[in-house]
């Protein structure tokens, strides 16, 4: 059962802050290079890094997700505080449930194709990273309450808006027609989708800023 619980109040549009400029920082991009010592050493430390990477992002997404699992991402983008699931947001009707197209309903968006590696194939979000619990349970493929409908509303509704997308563009340097970001979204690289990639620089920026 989803209730309305629509707790929200004044409705301050958020102010575009255009023109920051973002490096390329974060989930992961790079690792030194200058090597004066021997291959095998310089493996341990690139594993080493990596693992603490993913640590690091998977403290990250769980503290993301504690706050996600009962808000409505789409309000929370508009620094609006809502407790309604998307379904019920105002900004929602005629849209798809999933992608905010216009063109169709839920049941008929093309399902999530997932390449790359594994994560939880109902909310694209990881079960585990880095040795780490996140989620769920991956032997029986249980998501957990309140996780769906998170990862592709956020994404897409930042994809949709202009503001937004210019600076997700900026971000992660490059466009995307929308077969193109449907793919690039479910792709899974180094533990974690880019959709969850989106989220978590979306909760950089709103969080950090
Ligand atoms: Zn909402
Ligand atoms: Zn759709
Ligand atoms: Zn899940």
């Amino acid at each position: 059962m989803d209730e309305i619980t629509d707790i929200e109040s004044e409705h301050e549009e958020r102010e575009e802050d255009e023109g920051s400029e973002m490096e390329i920082d974060s989930y992961g991009c790079g690792f030194w290079s200058e090597s004066k010592i021997d291959g095998r050493e310089e493996n341990m430390i690139v594993a080493e890094e990596e693992m603490q990477w993913q640590v690091q992002t998977a403290i990250k997404i769980r503290e993301m997700m504690e706050v996600f699992h009962k808000r409505c991402v789409l309000c929370w983008l508009r620094n609006v505080s809502a407790g309604h699931s998307v379904g019920y947001c105002r900004i929602m009707p005629g849209k798809c449930l999933r992608c905010q197209s216009r063109g169709h309903g839920v049941n008929d968006c093309e399902k999530a194709i997932y390449r790359g590696g594994n994560c939880c194939w109902k909310c694209g979000l990881p079960q585990r990273l880095g040795g780490n619990y996140i989620h769920g349970d991956m032997s029986i493929g249980a998501c957990e309450e309140g996780w769906r409908d998170k990862m592709f509303p956020l994404c897409y509704y930042v994809w949709r808006t202009s503001g937004w997308k210019q600076r997700l563009s900026a971000h992660f340097r490059r466009e995307w027609n929308e077969d193109e970001f449907k793919e690039w979204i479910c792709r899974v690289d180094r533990g974690i989708t880019n959709g969850v990639r989106v989220m978590l620089w979306a909760w950089n920026e709103i969080e950090n800023n």
